[in-house]
């Protein structure tokens, strides 16, 4: 009989300011969560209940780290196949550190254990072709590496923002520019609706979508992005 495969335990994000991780359950992912961009994408932000997709866990990971296990250098992201149309989206992430379900969204904050700042890369034009065809987005949002992120800084050492800049640039041109206020789904809402539909548990992240200005990259281009009060990070497109 042959040995049983060995699975490396996914390594979690960094903790800002300490050796300890933030280990990774499940990644999920809000869409459209800002107006601007919602209508940049064609929909109609006023109407539509939020709504959710998910990476896989080890698709999230630390920038400054890279993926060792999938030759991904620190501080480079690898260009995905079967795309010619790879787009940044800047996001806040959420970081759930005491899990529940049916949460109300005058409790959420109390399942919350820190904030992080990742990029939400997207096949769009997979993207286009699954909207199009009804299809799943889970190629065009679950591809490896489709997650590079800061660590993870705890609520202790910063509160829970509700507001400061998110910003996104390449090759040092401004190409995302907005504010954590301006999301139509707040971190409690979204967090309450999340938990009706699946039971959010410790080490669960949460990327709560992007502003607009979302675009193509290219090879060789810069990333650099952050939110004001959070973190900041960079990045190369391989
Ligand atoms: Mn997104």
């Amino acid at each position: 009989m042959t040995a049983i495969p060995l699975v490396p335990t996914h390594p979690g994000l960094p903790i800002a300011g300490s050796d300890e991780r933030f280990p990774i359950r499940r990644a999920y992912c809000v869409g459209r969560n800002y107006g601007d961009h919602a209508r940049e994408m064609g929909a109609n932000p006023d109407r539509e209940p939020p709504f959710f997709f998910s990476k896989p866990t080890d698709a999230v990971y630390a920038i400054d780290e890279g993926l060792p296990l999938d030759d991904v250098a620190p501080g480079h992201v690898p260009y995905p196949p079967l795309t010619s149309d790879l787009h940044y989206e800047v996001e806040l992430v959420v970081a759930v550190g005491v899990g529940g379900k049916d949460i109300s969204p005058d409790t959420a904050l109390e399942h919350v254990w820190g904030y992080g700042l990742g990029i939400d890369l997207t096949r769009r034009d997979v993207q286009d072709e699954a909207k199009q065809m009804r299809r799943p987005w889970d190629m065009a949002k679950g591809f490896d590496a489709s997650g590079p992120s800061s660590a993870i800084v705890p609520v202790a050492q910063i509160g829970h923002p509700d507001a400061g800049r998110i910003h996104l640039e390449v090759n040092g041109e401004p190409r995302q520019q907005g504010d954590l206020s301006d999301q139509i789904w707040s971190v409690p809402e979204i967090i309450a609706a999340l938990s009706r539909t699946i039971t959010l548990k410790a080490g669960d992240l949460i990327f709560t979508g992007t502003p607009a200005g979302v675009g193509a990259l290219a090879h060789g281009d810069v990333v650099t992005a952050g939110i004001d009060g959070i973190s900041t990070l960079s990045f190369v497109v391989d």
